[in-house]
């Protein structure tokens, strides 16, 4: 017999690690591109999104958190859609470390953007998955659905999504450049634990997953739309039915949080009254009922006022980009549905239990 005690100890010390190994999710600072790194419990990894070009910047700092993170390759990588600051730093990226399987919306462009898919196409040859609404991105140990691809979104409810009482006298908005409406959101699931990012989805595409039926249900972190800037996006309808209760706003020093939104135009019918709300996206984002806490990727150098952005301890980053160290924000989450967020700059945390 004591000759299967060996075996038996590793199966107990390995399943003792499986147990205590978190989810980590790292919003890596790429001065208001996007890239958010996840490791599964199960050690499994997707990056969403690669950031901008400029020199090798961005890809440099992706490779930099997966050394970090204790990473060989990443296991998957979505691109949420075919800008410059979400699939520019694929390119430099795809030649420091191996990708196994590449996620996207699929072929629909416009010509401004072709170099974007064209670069996605070289780097992700013979391995990429066209994703629609409803799919899973198969990443071992939580459950990753797609919520939004290619102008469509889900068509059921999920997560105990149900009729919306926001969408009363909600406020419509024009349609956005086609490119961000075709964006490939995501929602990750982790025992409690409900991870939003809808990365650059309009308001048009947020009410149609909100009104009149919320089909997201309630999630506990939310990754703030366009940048923080709710630039044509962030309706009150949708971001009072998801009730986020941590968001990272992952901006850059001039990009994002703190651009004015007066872009898109309200298609509010004459003489209907509509709700009315917050301009400001940061205050809009810190009014939702349930909110604990924003934390920001940068400090917001457009409009620096500190009403309109969260306590320095939670910013990771408080300079202009030539300066910048880009610092990352990170979530720790337990099983358990309690979660920790860090700011790396300041070793700053602090600790939440999923609702
Ligand atoms: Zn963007």
């Amino acid at each position: 017999m004591t000759r299967f005690l060996p075996a038996l100890f590793l199966v107990a010390a390995w399943s003792l690690a499986a147990q205590t190994r978190p989810l980590d999710i790292y919003w890596i600072d790429v001065e208001g591109g996007a890239a958010t790194l996840i490791v599964s419990p199960t050690g499994e990894s997707l990056l969403i999104d690669t950031g901008w070009t400029v020199g090798d910047r961005d890809a440099k700092r992706i490779y930099a958190a997966t050394q970090e993170a204790g990473l060989k390759r990443i296991d998957h990588l979505l691109i949420s859609h075919f800008h410059a600051d979400h699939v520019g730093g694929l390119a430099a990226l795809s030649k420091m470390i191996p990708i196994g399987r590449f996620f996207d919306h699929g072929d629909a462009i416009e010509p401004q953007n072709q170099q974007w898919l064209d670069s996605y196409k070289a780097a992700s040859a013979g391995k990429r998955t066209i994703v629609k609404p409803g799919d899973a991105i198969p990443v071992k140990g939580v459950r990753t659905l797609v919520v939004s691809s290619d102008e469509r979104v889900l068509a059921t409810a999920i997560n105990g999504g149900g009729p919306n009482p926001l969408c009363t006298d909600a406020e419509q908005k024009a349609p956005v450049a086609p490119e961000n409406q075709r964006t490939v959101g995501v929602l990750l699931t982790y025992g409690k634990f409900k991870f939003l990012d809808l990365i650059d989805l309009d308001w048009e595409k947020e009410m149609e997953l909100a009104c009149p039926v919320n089909k997201l249900g309630q999630v506990t972190l939310y990754q703030s739309s366009r940048h923080g800037s709710l630039d044509g996006a962030g309706a009150p309808a949708f971001l009072g039915a998801i009730r986020p209760q941590v968001v990272v706003v992952n901006n850059g020093p001039r990009k994002g949080l703190g651009q004015v939104d007066n872009t898109v135009k309200s298609l509010t019918p004459s003489g209907k009254r509509t709700a009315p709300y917050e301009k400001n996206s940061y205050q809009r984002l810190a009014k939702q009922p349930g909110i604990e806490d924003i934390w920001q990727q940068h400090l917001s150098l457009l409009d620096p006022d500190p009403s309109h952005n969260t306590g320095e301890n939670m910013i990771a980053n408080l300079e202009d980009t030539a300066e910048c160290k880009g610092h990352w924000i990170k979530a720790s989450v337990q099983q358990s549905g309690k979660f920790s967020v860090t700011n790396s700059r300041n070793g700053f945390s602090k600790t939440y239990l999923a609702r």
